[in-house]
């Protein structure tokens, strides 16, 4: 380890208190979480404290401008329980790509990944074992300024707290496609994994669960037949035995596990697109009898299968969830990754 990462251990451990049966998905956290501080156009004082709440200032500039961004991934332990981390280089290259765009400054690189092993290697004993279950991890970075006016913070903060999570059942969703509001359009913020994004989406959210969905479809505007991605997920579609799903234009996040369905699904032989796929394609595939499956792709539930989906009235019932082939072999393949039950040919798993 490069980097010096002063470690404050707490004196009052929590983990006697978890019940590892029942860990409901983002509201436990462990007893330590990595702080770091950019000051003077550098990062210092980089540590490990107890975890706890902190105090800011009513000024502090990311509550008024929202320069704000974070990370989502998992840490888990294989079947000699060493804990592992999936792809932790993809996060960090993505996490630095939503900093440059939110004129925030790069958080170094080999301190990242220095910080992820101190903390998850402190946290060890919080990651629970079951496939499907794991530590999920939330590196985040925010402007700590104390001013009043728009420019870009001359300050910030980088933390990583971290949560164990049981398996996410996600029930399969009904998605409705969204035709009046938009996530985000070109030359916009839609491929940063920026906090100002997820309040954008939650007023079509709330609207989708008023008329009894579960997440929306978010389509490309002004002219509503893109499809980009579902709820905050990377959307994959079956079509006559191809998987198609939709290509990066900067208006979708570039999403890890999206990036690995991709890899799996080549490296199978599996025909797979990456293509503008628009609303009336999968329409039309439904009418046809060619629309097979229908799924999200992202690090917390890796697939969320698709049941059902309304566009402009017209509602679409997917095949069963027992028939889904491809949906269902990609989150086996990727939890077998992380538990070690798949061997990993790809050198994408990192012990920590
Ligand atoms: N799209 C959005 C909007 C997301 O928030 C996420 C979750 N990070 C994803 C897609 C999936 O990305 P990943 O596979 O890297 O978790």
């Amino acid at each position: 380890m490069k980097n010096k990462i002063q470690i404050t251990r707490t004196q009052n451990s929590r983990l006697s208190t978890l019940d590892f049966n029942n860990l409901p998905f983002g509201r436990v956290f462990t007893d330590h979480m990595f702080v770091a501080d950019y000051e003077g156009g550098e990062w210092v004082n980089p540590r490990i404290e107890p975890f706890a709440p902190f105090e800011m200032h009513p000024a502090s500039m990311v509550l008024h401008y929202g320069q704000s961004i974070f990370e989502g991934m998992k840490a888990t332990k294989n079947q000699e329980g060493q804990p592992m981390l999936l792809r932790p280089e993809m996060h960090l290259h993505r996490i630095n790509a939503s900093a440059e765009r939110m004129c925030m400054p790069a958080f170094p690189e080999d301190l990242f990944l220095d910080a992820l092993h101190a903390l998850v290697g402190l946290e060890a004993d919080w990651i629970p074992s079951g496939e499907e279950s794991a530590l999920y991890l939330r590196p985040f970075m925010f402007s700590t300024d104390e001013f009043i006016g728009v420019r870009p913070s001359d300050t910030y903060k980088f933390i990583i707290f971290t949560c164990p999570v049981g398996p996410y059942y996600s029930k399969p969703v009904r998605l409705i496609a969204e035709t009046q509001y938009i996530r985000a359009g070109k030359g916009g913020t839609g491929e940063a994994k920026a906090a100002g994004n997820y309040a954008a989406s939650l007023l079509p959210a709330q609207n989708a669960l008023k008329q009894g969905f579960d997440q929306v479809m978010w389509l490309e505007g002004p002219e509503f037949k893109n499809v980009q991605e579902s709820g905050t997920m990377n959307i994959f579609f079956v079509i006559d035995n191809v998987v198609v799903t939709p290509y990066t234009d900067g208006t979708i996040l570039k999403g890890i596990t999206r990036d690995s369905f991709l890899h799996i699904l080549r490296d199978k032989g599996i025909p797979v697109e990456e293509r503008i796929i628009t609303i009336d394609e999968v329409v039309a595939a439904y009418a046809a009898g060619k629309l097979q499956e229908c799924f999200g792709a992202g690090t917390a539930a890796v697939v969320s299968h698709v049941s059902e989906i309304s566009y402009n009235g017209h509602l679409m019932t997917l095949p069963a969830i027992e028939s889904r082939k491809i949906g269902n072999m990609l989150k086996s393949e990727i939890a077998g990754l992380r538990t070690g039950r798949i061997a990993d040919t790809r050198g994408w798993m990192i012990p920590v």
